[in-house]
């Protein structure tokens, strides 16, 4: 069972090092998690629907949402705009649930700041490589792509001391199961579980009465 107040988890990779997998691999596995969908500008990607994995909209409704204050954090990630709502974090906090965010290390630093005891994983792939072979297998992109994602994975790389935690990817159910733990020991934290030692403190002082 988890504590009662809302912790929020951060994973970043770069891209292809097979972050969705495991994430939905943890959404499927672990009890009370909601994951936030991100606005973005970048249009969809085969059969994504918007208000599945991410919010579609266009740049001028992404402007007008940065004027209203409406992200808790946001970037510019490939020239494209990616960003958190608040009412991720409120809904999650509303509903009991620890909250998962799949953002980049930009958006990743801006939350860190604001929510300091945010938990957050960058997810490695073993190798450029076996990276590079990941990206072509899932073709998607188009060389050129493909090698700006490489070229921006080996600048993100350099960001993962900031993280509490690094997953190397080998094998999507080892991974699977070190995130699931990684969230698991994070609930059991003693700062978290506070709300809860309360009450079981209670009961051995009425029996000392
Ligand atoms: P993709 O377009 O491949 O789905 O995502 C590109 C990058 O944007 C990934 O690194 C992903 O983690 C990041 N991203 C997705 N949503 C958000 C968000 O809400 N905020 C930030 N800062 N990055 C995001």
């Amino acid at each position: 069972m988890k504590s009662a107040a809302t912790s929020v988890f951060i994973i970043s990779a770069p891209s292809g090092s097979g972050k969705s997998t495991l994430v939905s691999g943890l959404m499927s596995g672990v009890p009370d998690l909601t994951f936030s969908i991100s606005y973005t500008t970048r249009p969809p990607r085969g059969n994504e629907r918007s208000g599945e994995s991410y919010h579609f909209i266009s740049r001028d409704e992404f402007e007008d949402r940065i004027d209203r204050g409406e992200f808790l954090e946001y970037a510019n990630v490939f020239g494209n705009y990616y960003g958190t709502n608040r009412s991720s974090l409120e809904d999650a906090k509303g509903r009991g649930l620890d909250l998962v965010l799949d953002i980049d290390v930009q958006g990743a630093a801006q939350l860190k700041v604001q929510i300091p005891e945010a938990v957050s994983i960058f997810v490695l792939a073993p190798s450029r490589q076996i990276l590079e072979q990941r990206l072509r297998a899932r073709s998607e992109d188009t060389d050129e792509v493909i090698r700006r994602r490489l070229a921006d994975a080996a600048k993100e790389i350099r960001n993962y001391s900031a993280y509490d935690y690094v997953l190397i990817n080998s094998e999507v159910e080892p991974s699977v199961r070190t995130l699931a733990a990684i969230v698991k020991a994070e609930r059991a934290r003693r700062a978290r579980m506070e709300d809860r030692i309360r009450p079981i403190l209670a009961t051995f002082e009425a029996e000392a009465l």
